[in-house]
């Protein structure tokens, strides 16, 4: 049996960025964007329960965000997550990657219990790449990036194929590890209409407060034993649940400030012929050479 967290994160729907979506300070509004699963994310959750199918296990959902994002969370319980983790509290807000890692890990250790931690390569907001990584390295495991899938698990070690240029690589890691998948790894598979009939009334911790909220029938502990005895309660874990140092969380540790985000478009020029000859070739170097292309 193998445990595996997966890390899922809300992203806005950057596929129509307008202005007024940036703030003054750089971060980003996400209030005027829709919401949506980070699709690699969903291949990360579909790799996580392809091993859990071969080998067993439990996996366990983790997004920071706001709370809100316990959306992604009731889709991962959907396509098969056995529990989702919300980590939210306003000091975690305007993380960059240094501080996002710092809290997961931190949320990590404290579920503790896993063989696998699997992330999405990239994010389609922030688009660093950085998270996994970065998260890696704070719980000091190994980490096996652009992967396409765990090929088999054996006296604690797995092997790994991972995409290069121009091919593959296979990996051998001893575990815990954790790996960042690609979107093409895998398709990630719809939502089982049994588990969505299940799980769509799952809650977190905030919104069991805000259904409590003037109806003084309702007791938040009273809701929160009687959602976790139906397996519908969402954790939530704010700063007083971490061991984590208010000062490396959220904009406080944050050294990255993004001032502004451009939408660029890049258009094609005219094809240009390139004759077979001498004379051809020299002008397309001149070309490149006038375009920083080589030099
Ligand atoms: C336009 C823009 C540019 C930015 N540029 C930078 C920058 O240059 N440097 C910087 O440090 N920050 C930057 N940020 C902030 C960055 O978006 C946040 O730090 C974010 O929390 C994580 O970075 P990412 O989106 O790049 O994630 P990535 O590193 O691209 O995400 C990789 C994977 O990590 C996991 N993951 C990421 N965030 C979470 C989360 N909150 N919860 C659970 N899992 C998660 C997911 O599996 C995801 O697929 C930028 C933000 C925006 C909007």
């Amino acid at each position: 049996m193998y445990n595996s967290i997966v890390l899922v994160k809300q992203v806005p729907d950057t596929s129509n960025i307008s202005g007024q979506v940036m703030k003054e300070d750089g971060t980003v509004n996400r209030a005027k964007l829709p919401a949506i699963f980070n699709n690699e994310d969903k291949v990360a959750l579909e790799l996580a329960l392809q091993v859990k199918e071969t080998f067993g296990g439990k996996i366990t959902a983790l997004t920071m965000g706001p709370p809100r994002a316990s959306d992604v969370l009731r889709e991962c319980l959907f396509m098969g997550a056995d529990e989702a983790y919300l980590i939210t509290d306003r000091k975690f807000a305007g993380a960059d990657t240094l501080a996002t890692s710092y809290v997961l890990s931190e949320a990590i250790k404290k579920i503790g219990n896993f063989d696998f931690v699997f992330a999405g390569r990239q994010a389609i907001d922030g688009d660093t790449a950085q998270v996994g990584p970065q998260t890696a390295e704070k719980l000091q495991i190994p980490q096996i990036t652009y992967a396409e899938k765990v090929l088999d698990i054996k006296n604690r070690k797995a092997r790994v194929k991972k995409k290069i240029d121009g091919g593959y690589e296979i990996l051998e890691t001893t575990l815990p590890v954790l790996i960042t998948v690609i979107k093409d790894a895998a398709e990630p598979r719809p939502f089982s209409a049994k588990r969505v009939m299940a799980y769509k009334g799952a809650k977190s911790l905030l919104e069991l407060e805000k259904l409590a909220e003037g109806n003084s029938l309702l007791y938040v502990d009273q809701l929160v034993h009687e959602y976790r005895s139906r397996s519908l309660f969402i954790p939530t874990l704010t700063t007083d649940d971490l061991n984590v140092e208010v000062e490396r969380c959220g904009v406080k540790g944050s050294p990255t400030k993004v001032h502004t985000v451009e939408s660029v478009v890049l258009a094609g020029g005219e094809p240009v012929r390139i004759e077979n000859s001498k004379a051809g070739m020299s002008n397309l170097i001149d070309e490149l050479m006038k375009d920083h292309i080589f030099g």
